[in-house]
């Protein structure tokens, strides 16, 4: 395993030896003394768009973690993430070989990143064989699998986080912090909604059986969490409404979701996921006050905070996903509560069940919890 030692750290650590005793060492910089040495090694199960685009370059910057292994079914892709990231063979698995990660001691996270109908299956055998594991968004098919999946990490006694990014991300954390602070009032109304061109024939995620319900699984996970998040609250109820504009392309499900969240104190917020036009913003308002971020979801778009008097940026990683992997990496060395966790998932996902229930009957629903 290679040392990895960050600037600040070394820097820090060095002026520690030079004091020449760990006792004069604080607890968090023993920590850090302690795990310098270890890297955790994560496994990509599913080399697509978002593990080539995202996850294998920000492998590249993470400090507590490192790419040592693949899962792939397609052999040529194995040996073109073999070359690039210098994997052993001996850590390049297929779907058949998957369970074989049992045997492999440098192999400490399992990365889900599959389509969302394999997400509880194999988050669930990978917590069965003793790894930690990331699961993508959403977190599985229905609130129900998602119990199966916290009930799989207990038992395994693993750790288990959902690739919410944006949990650890700067602008996002501060408007949090501006949403839930007293002085301006409390929030009146939110809009958060994403969307993109991207329907196209044969796409599983516009197939009702491995993705789950289009726009709404796939989009919908990062507009609900932004509410609650701002809330600092669950939605009580919600209505919803599902959108067609393609017949030949949308089975079962619909191209555009719409809905309105309902929350303890009666703050809204309306929402919007699509697959058939570009939207990418999180506005959250008090009275006359309001942030706004826009773009606000889309992987490393760059985000600026815009209120009533400006606007600001705020120094961020170059990939989001660096910062969430290696949150993940500190909770496991360090024994640390996940943030992005399997009980954040489920919650939105009891929020997905319910806008489509709501959609099904026409009505507001009660959100069960
Ligand atoms: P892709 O379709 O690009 O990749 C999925 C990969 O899964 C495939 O390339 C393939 O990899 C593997 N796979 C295994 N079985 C199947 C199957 N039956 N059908 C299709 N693919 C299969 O999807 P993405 O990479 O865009 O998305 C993967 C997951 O990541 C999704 O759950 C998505 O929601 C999530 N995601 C999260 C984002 C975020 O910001 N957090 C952003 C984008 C996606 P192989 O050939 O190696 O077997």
């Amino acid at each position: 395993m290679k040392p990895h030692h960050s600037p600040s750290r070394r820097k820090a650590l060095k002026q520690a030896a030079l004091l020449g005793s760990a006792a004069f060492l604080s607890p968090t910089l023993l920590a850090c003394a302690k795990t310098e040495e270890k890297k955790l090694g994560i496994a990509l199960v599913g080399l697509g768009n978002y593990a080539t685009v995202q996850l294998g370059p920000a492998l590249r910057q993470t400090q507590y973690c490192e790419l040592r292994g693949i899962v792939t079914g397609t052999p040529e892709k194995a040996t073109k993430w073999q070359k690039e990231y210098g994997i052993l063979p001996a850590h390049s698995y297929s779907y058949e070989t998957f369970d074989r990660l049992r045997d492999d001691p440098d192999i400490d996270i399992v990365y889900i990143v599959l389509p969302n109908f394999m997400h509880a299956e194999y988050t669930i055998r990978a917590l069965e064989m003793g790894k930690h594991v990331i699961c993508e968004k959403p977190m599985g098919m229905d609130a129900a699998e998602c119990r199966a999946m916290i009930a799989a990490a207990k038992k395994a006694n693993r750790l288990l986080q959902i690739g919410y990014r944006l949990f650890y991300e700067p602008h996002h954390l501060e408007m949090m912090r501006w949403a839930q602070e007293p002085h301006e009032g409390r929030i009146k109304l939110m809009e958060t909604s994403l969307g993109f061109d991207m329907a196209r024939p044969g796409l599983w995620r516009i197939d009702k059986r491995m993705g789950g319900g289009g726009a709404l699984m796939d989009l919908g996970p990062y507009v609900i969490q932004a509410a609650r998040r701002a809330a600092g609250a669950n939605p009580v109820s919600v209505r919803a409404q599902g959108y067609v504009d393609d017949p030949e392309l949308y089975k079962g499900i619909y191209g555009t979701y719409t809905w309105q969240l309902r929350f303890p104190d009666d703050a809204l917020c309306n929402s919007t996921a699509s697959f058939s036009a570009y939207i990418d913003r999180y506005h959250v308002a008090k009275g006359h006050h309001y942030t706004e971020l826009k773009p606000a979801f889309s992987a490393n778009a760059k985000l600026s905070l815009r209120t009533w008097d400006g606007e600001r940026t705020l120094p961020s990683a170059e990939f989001q996903q660096a910062t969430q992997m290696d949150a993940f990496a500190r909770n496991i060395l360090d024994g640390t509560p996940v943030v992005a966790s399997g009980e954040e998932g489920l919650i939105d996902m009891q929020i997905v069940d319910a806008i489509k229930q709501a959609i099904e009957k026409g009505r507001e629903v009660e959100i069960g919890y």
